[in-house]
């Protein structure tokens, strides 16, 4: 089947959103106070980890419909400063002034345009995300890399989240192409790529870390591993046939 389409994850794949997060926090943090301006910087892992761990546990909240997203933020920075009593008003200031150093520290990971402007003249892309539309479609903006897209998918719009079948379907169907004629693309092996492989997508699971091959396992089946973005078009020929210019568009 020839490949017609790469749909991306933004966060964690294209998007160094841990680091942009990692040195967003960290400012905000020194700003706030919560952490020495200068010196020895021990206290920084710790307050990292509250903090993720109250994103994740919030996010998952936000994703399952439980909490809006205005909510979730709020309780994030409830969760993470241990004052649940914090006004709407508070939270939300709190919650802004570290949006400004995050956004600030934005940074695409450096494979990341290079990738996309490979494949331009080969294939159709579009994102498929989790997180909001608005953010998603700002963040690339921002970013610079808007243009690449056709679309941008995400599950506010779509009422269904990665791992779903319907997420992928949905995508699959706004480009007007069948599962097998698309690969996806994303750095999480269970939201991602297992998702798109058990919705009959080509499964490429975006494996920065090198965490599938120190564990030693093998790969679940229908997934294929790479370590970074530079692999992906030499990936897409050997499994697809991808770059044969009888099967392009
Ligand atoms: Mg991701």
């Amino acid at each position: 089947m020839p490949v017609r389409a790469v749909l991306w994850d933004l966060d964690d794949t294209l998007f160094d959103y841990t680091g942009s997060d990692r040195t967003g926090a960290l400012r905000h943090f020194r700003a706030e106070g919560l952490l020495p301006a200068h010196g020895p910087a021990h206290g920084d892992e710790e307050a990292l980890e509250r903090w993720r761990a109250a994103m994740e546990t919030e996010f998952a909240r936000f994703l399952a419909g439980e909490v809006g997203f205005l909510d979730h933020r709020r309780a994030r920075a409830r969760t993470f400063l241990g004052t649940p009593l914090l006004s709407d008003a508070d939270a939300d200031a709190w919650f802004g002034r570290y949006i400004a150093h995050y956004e600030a520290s934005w940074v695409l990971f450096p494979d990341s345009a290079p990738v996309l402007e490979a494949l331009a003249p080969l294939v159709r892309q579009a994102v498929l995300s989790n997180a909001s539309t608005a953010n998603q479609e700002r963040k690339l903006d921002v970013l610079g890399i808007r243009g690449a897209f056709e679309t941008v998918l995400c599950a506010d719009e779509l009422g269904y989240a990665k791992p779903a079948t319907e997420a992928f379907h949905a995508a699959c169907k706004a480009l007007g192409l069948t599962p097998g004629e698309v690969v996806y693309v994303g750095d999480k092996l269970d939201i991602d790529a297992l998702g798109a492989r058990d919705a009959g997508l080509t499964a490429v699971w975006l494996d920065r870390a090198g965490t599938g091959e120190e564990a030693g396992e093998e790969l679940p089946p229908g997934v294929r591993r790479i370590a970074g973005l530079a692999e992906l078009p030499e990936l897409l020929r050997e499994v697809t046939g991808f770059g044969a210019p009888s099967t392009i568009r």
